[in-house]
């Protein structure tokens, strides 16, 4: 593409060169380790890392770099590294810029995984960690230090959904120099414009919305030019390129996120709204929803929302909601989102807070909603609620 295109039309044409491949729309799958150098000369070009083709399997291969490209294009960044899972994605750059004796801020509602890499690892490698409160917005000045390193935030938060305000984060953690990095899997590079909001690494469980069908397992890690350097050495130093099979479906499944997130935007939208009239929900947690938590900061900065949301429902016997998550037909049970069915788990946000309160009467769950027809998980979600209450 040579002119600016918006979105929907990136996602049709970025990342693919069908002359260089005899015409195939797509790129192929590329397999391949070894990669052979016609001459001596071309051998120490490599080794100088100045060879101008790929030279070896684990970096560079075309299907990997179009997916990296891709990505980077879409979201606005300078470069993107393609790594073999989303955890891997939010990781690496926690990794990558921190030294011992350095500082890092997470948010208090980060995706478990993540969190658990920050207390097991990070500290191990003498890397201090405190949680703040995903609401802290400006208020983040008064925690960071003259070491902190990095402000990881991730909007909105896992499990609870807060809104964060990412331009007050973003703005206090640049004035210590510290880089911010969002976990942005919710909204993918169509709804949150991270690099217009002061982020500097984005990341992504391209594992979600962007494979979008619970078939593959893929990250990436978009960044702006400054950040690239670090992320770039522990990338190409650790090894962790994924599969070409799976960055072809990564690429795949970019071609239609525009009209999958719509899709599933608007299916969510009636159901949570749905959810929030009945007598057994005590509280929706979707963003979206004029008048929930988030809203005023979503609609500030967001351009849309995906199918992913929690439902806070009043105090229920364990049994009776068992009944009701055991009996669905169409609503499966399973950990991760993002695939073209939909998914409900229960959920226990407070279990893993140390910086700030979640505190709720009942029960939480956590809805993933698919591109089934609205009216039918409406229906399976009623008879649900019918065995919550004992009634079936
Ligand atoms: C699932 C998830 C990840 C991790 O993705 P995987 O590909 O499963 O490793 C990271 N962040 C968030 C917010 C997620 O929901």
């Amino acid at each position: 593409m040579s002119k600016p295109r918006k979105p929907r039309t990136q996602l049709v044409h970025l990342g693919r060169a069908p002359r260089k491949w005899l015409g195939a729309v797509s790129t192929p799958v590329f397999r391949a380790s070894t990669i052979l150098f016609p001459t001596v000369e071309d051998l120490h070009l490599a080794e100088a890392r100045q060879y101008p083709g790929v030279s070896y399997g684990l970096h560079g291969l075309p299907t990997v770099t179009d997916f990296q490209d891709a990505m980077a294009a879409l979201e606005g960044g300078d470069a993107a590294l393609a790594v073999p899972s989303g955890l891997t994605a939010t990781t690496l750059p926690l990794l990558a810029c921190t030294q011992p004796g350095d500082h890092v801020l997470v948010t208090d509602a980060v995706y478990g995984p993540t969190r658990r890499f920050c207390d097991l690892h990070l500290k191990r490698l003498g890397v201090e960690v405190t949680y703040y409160d995903p609401l802290i917005g400006a208020g983040i000045a008064g925690l960071t230090r003259p070491n902190t390193r990095i402000v990881f935030v991730e909007s909105p938060g896992s499990l609870t959904f807060e809104v964060q305000d990412v331009r007050a984060i973003a703005d206090a953690a640049h004035a210590r120099g510290a880089t911010v990095v969002l976990d942005n899997s919710w909204a993918t590079p169509l709804y949150f414009r991270a690099f217009d909001h002061g982020v500097d690494v984005s990341v992504h469980a391209a594992t979600k919305y962007i494979g979008g069908h619970s078939d593959v397992l893929l990250g990436a890690i978009v960044c702006n030019k400054e950040a690239y350097a670090p992320l770039f050495r522990l990338w190409t130093d650790m090894g962790v390129t994924p599969s070409s099979d799976d960055c072809f479906l990564g690429l795949r499944g970019l071609r239609t996120l525009a009209v999958r997130l719509a899709q599933q935007q608007q299916s969510a939208l009636r159901i949570a709204q749905w959810l929030r009239d009945r007598v057994e929900v005590a509280e929706v947690l979707y963003p979206a929803l004029p008048d929930a938590r988030g809203h005023d900061l979503w609609k500030r900065d967001f351009k849309g929302a995906s199918g992913l949301f929690g439902v806070i429902l009043r105090p229920a016997a364990p049994e009776r909601l068992a009944a009701m998550l055991d009996g669905f037909d169409l609503f499966s049970m399973g950990y991760s989102w993002g695939g073209f069915e939909s998914l409900i788990i229960p959920t226990v946000p407070e279990r893993s807070r140390t910086a700030s309160t979640w505190t709720t009467a009942g029960p939480c769950l956590r809805l993933a909603i698919g591109l089934e027809d609205p009216d039918d998980l409406i229906a399976d979600l009623d008879e649900g609620f019918r065995r919550l209450n004992g009634l079936a």
